[in-house]
């Protein structure tokens, strides 16, 4: 892409980069030295800047802290053998960016303005990228509503920003996951296939309740019957039944998560059949006792695949088989994060080089 935007850089004077321990990076709290900050205000985006880092301020009455007009997004860069930069598909989440745009009567994100001020803004901060195997900057581009108003309406001005966390490893131990069959996390005509704030705060209790009973995370389930298995806490959700790949279909109530559609894509192409349908839990519970449901992982940006070895419903706990060294799960987390560190050959246009 050629370089179209204009972007006004204030450079940190003195890295923060020596203060950061590397080897014991803890996921979202380390923050690269710079920040990139777009103001939208008379109905346009204005000239994009990146800055040092830190607190911005606001009054009391900005609207997103009491309307809840924010959405977020999050992707991961990495650094090649060569130390070049890597992104894993971020025209999918700039795309998915602007449907929870939409949806939260927010203004869309020009293309050239989020992809180009990420550049930079990962050039820049190339040195917070972690090279070890494992490691990678996660980036959180984000929107807000910034009227100084109290009142129920689309607000006039918004912040589209982009910070980055170098963040290491992610090891995932086999979750235990709790069926929840009384609180929901969307419903049809809902927000539930946008990236906003308020899905996740409203997930907090539910998955506290859960974790009071032993359980990591909550398997949600369709809010009209609780008959159906949606999503995992924050991950799509995917199952391997009699060797078919089983996931829900997206639809408003599901986020079309990138990592659950390179999962069925990279299951496609190796000839292996793919199912997006409705799962019951009764057919979830029914393929465990006998045998059928052979793997059950969640898929998303942070972990890539998150397996999961307990499934509890209605009290009692349905366990998933270990899984063999030749597990689906495993391969394709192989695969994806091959092609992400560009070890792989990128034959499906993922990555992009910074
Ligand atoms: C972000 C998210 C996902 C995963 O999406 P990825 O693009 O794979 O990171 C799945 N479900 C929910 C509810 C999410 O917020």
């Amino acid at each position: 892409m050629t370089d179209t935007v204009q972007i006004e850089i204030h450079q940190i004077e003195k890295s923060r980069i020596d203060a950061v321990d590397f080897d014991n990076l803890v996921f979202g709290r380390s923050f690269a030295d710079h920040m990139l900050v777009v103001d939208y205000k008379d109905g346009a985006w204005q000239t994009p800047q990146i800055v040092p880092y830190g607190p911005i301020s606001y009054t009391p009455a900005m609207m997103s802290l009491h309307y809840g007009q924010a959405i977020f997004e999050g992707m991961k860069a990495y650094k090649n053998a060569e130390g070049e930069i890597l992104v894993f598909r971020p025209h999918d989440n700039w795309a998915r960016l602007n449907k929870s745009a939409v949806r939260m009567c927010m203004p869309e994100i020009p293309e050239d303005i989020f992809m180009e001020g990420l550049s930079a803004l990962l050039k820049l901060d190339s040195a917070w990228i972690p090279a070890k195997p494992g490691c990678s900057m996660y980036i959180r581009p984000f929107m807000f509503s910034t009227d100084e108003y109290v009142g129920v309406t689309p607000s006039k001005t918004y912040k589209f920003m982009i910070f980055n966390c170098p963040v290491g490893a992610y090891y995932s131990k086999p979750l235990r996951v709790k069926v929840e069959t009384q609180y929901i996390r969307a419903a049809h005509g809902g927000v539930g296939f946008s990236k906003n704030a308020g899905n996740y705060g409203g997930s907090l209790y539910p998955t506290q309740l859960a974790a009071q009973e032993g359980y990591d995370q909550i398997i949600w389930t369709d809010a009209a019957t609780h008959q159906y298995v949606e999503e995992a806490g924050t991950m799509n959700l995917l199952f391997v039944v009699d060797n078919k790949l089983v996931t829900a279909p997206t639809g408003d109530t599901i986020l079309d998560g990138v990592t659950r559609k390179s999962v069925l894509q990279i299951a496609r192409d190796w000839g292996m059949e793919v199912e997006e349908r409705q799962l019951s839990v009764a057919e979830l519970v029914e393929g465990i006792k006998a045998g059928k449901v052979q793997e059950a992982f969640g898929a998303g940006t942070a972990a890539v695949i998150a397996p999961i070895s307990t499934i509890g419903f209605e009290g009692q706990d349905y366990e998933l088989p270990e899984r063999p060294a030749d597990a689906f799960s495993k391969r394709v987390y192989e695969e994806i994060n091959s092609i992400r560190l560009g070890v792989k050959e990128d034959s499906r246009g993922w990555v992009y080089k910074v």
